[in-house]
């Protein structure tokens, strides 16, 4: 799950990371007195979404006095910014973050991901800050350093020590960054992150060491345990079909392609999307049902795989372990008749029940067609969708 900037900085701030003081204002006028009661010479007028590259879009915008904060406030909130993260149709900005001006003197880059190779926590950073990080790893990978984490015993201080010399933080304010580092490394561990991304950490002009911008991720996966984080969750920024589906505890992932799929477990949701690529189809969602589908949850799913104008097949592929075939297929011919299919759906049973589950499907009036295995389940929703 993502949150905004200015809810990142929130958390921070609780942590001991510096970050300038700043409101959120969802009206010109809130942003106005917002301005005034920062009280700064200078403001900065920035745009909330889930997105980056805000600033090359005109999303962030310095004000010298309230009167372009009015104007900057005025042309930022409800423009549709398009960067490079948030794809060609862009997002509609909703709020905004009024935020003290900064003396930067420099901007470095500080982040914090799960190595997925070593299952470990990896501090990187660069001297190259402000840029895309994505950049530098490609054209000059060396400018950036990294700490791998043990979990046991954490962040260790000379890890950070050597971060920060690494990347030319000036020696008079390397604890500042220790600290820094620290901070951010706490927050992510007891929030259950996924990411956390400062990019740009600043030296400032009077010697502080400031995240000048936040972008704090969360394993969706631990926010049952994290209930002050779900409190940051903006549905206006996710896809309708994925907040639907989540309401029903269905893992589900919008994509581009015209075949629905409907798969328990993740592990077959990737590999029934493989091999439907592998025959030449295109899959229209990731999506996993779950070990304890319910008819109601099964019904639920079809509703939100129809809801997409784009799908023309779907493709059931279940292998009942925990889950019965018996009840998969009572729930795919009770959801079929609610829905009223419109579209060929071809199903393919594994597993525990399996004759009985088939028995279901052959006896009912739904239009089915059935499949011996995960292959011949594949081809048969291709060559039905073309
Ligand atoms: P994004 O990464 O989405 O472009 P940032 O928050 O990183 O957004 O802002 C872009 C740039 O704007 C920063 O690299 C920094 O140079 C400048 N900036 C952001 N916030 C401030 C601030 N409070 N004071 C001064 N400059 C800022
Ligand atoms: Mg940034």
């Amino acid at each position: 799950m993502n949150i905004h900037e200015y809810q990142g900085k929130e958390i921070l701030r609780n942590y001991g990371v510096m970050v300038p003081n700043g409101k959120v204002a969802f009206t010109v006028e809130e942003a106005v007195e917002a301005a005034k009661q920062l009280g700064t010479k200078v403001c900065v007028v920035k745009a909330q979404i889930h997105a980056g590259g805000r600033g090359k879009a005109g999303g962030v915008k310095v004000a010298k006095n309230l009167e372009e904060v009015r104007t900057y406030a005025n042309e930022i909130l409800g423009k549709t910014l398009v960067t490079h993260q948030t794809g060609p149709e862009g997002k509609e900005v909703k709020r905004l973050l009024i935020e003290e001006g900064c003396d930067i003197k420099k901007e470095y880059y500080v982040g914090l991901v799960l190595d997925r190779a070593t299952s470990r926590v990896v501090l990187m950073a660069s001297e190259e800050g402000g840029t895309e990080i994505e950049e530098v790893a490609e054209k000059t990978p060396e400018k950036i350093f990294k700490e791998e984490i043990d979990p046991a015993i954490g962040l260790q201080p000379f890890q950070a020590r050597r971060i920060a010399f690494n990347i030319n933080i000036p020696t008079e304010l390397v604890n500042q960054a220790v600290k820094f580092m620290t901070g951010l490394y706490n927050a992510y561990i007891e929030n259950d992150c996924s990411i956390a991304e400062i990019n740009p950490l600043v030296v400032t002009g009077d010697g502080k060491v400031m995240a000048l911008d936040a972008k704090l991720n969360f394993d969706a996966n631990a926010l049952y345990r994290q209930k002050d984080i779900l409190a940051f969750r903006d549905l206006e920024e996710e896809d309708p079909k994925e907040i639907e589906a989540s309401k029903y505890d269905l893992s589900y992932v919008a994509l581009d392609g015209n075949i629905g799929c409907m798969v328990n477990g993740a592990g077959l949701a990737m590999s029934t999307m493989d091999i439907i690529n592998h025959y030449g189809g295109d899959p229209a969602n990731f999506l996993d049902v779950g070990g304890g589908a319910t008819a109601e949850k099964v019904t639920e799913a079809f509703k939100i795989i129809l809801s997409d104008p784009n799908v023309k097949g779907i493709f059931v592929n279940i292998f009942g372990g925990i889950m019965k075939c018996d009840v998969i297929a009572e729930g795919v011919v009770e959801a079929a008749k609610q829905v009223g299919l419109s579209v060929p759906l071809v199903v393919r049973l594994e597993g525990t029940n399996v004759d009985l589950g088939k028995k279901i499907l052959a006896e009912s009036s739904v239009e089915i067609v059935a499949a011996e295995s995960m292959a011949d389940g594949a081809q048969k929703i291709v060559s039905l969708v073309k």
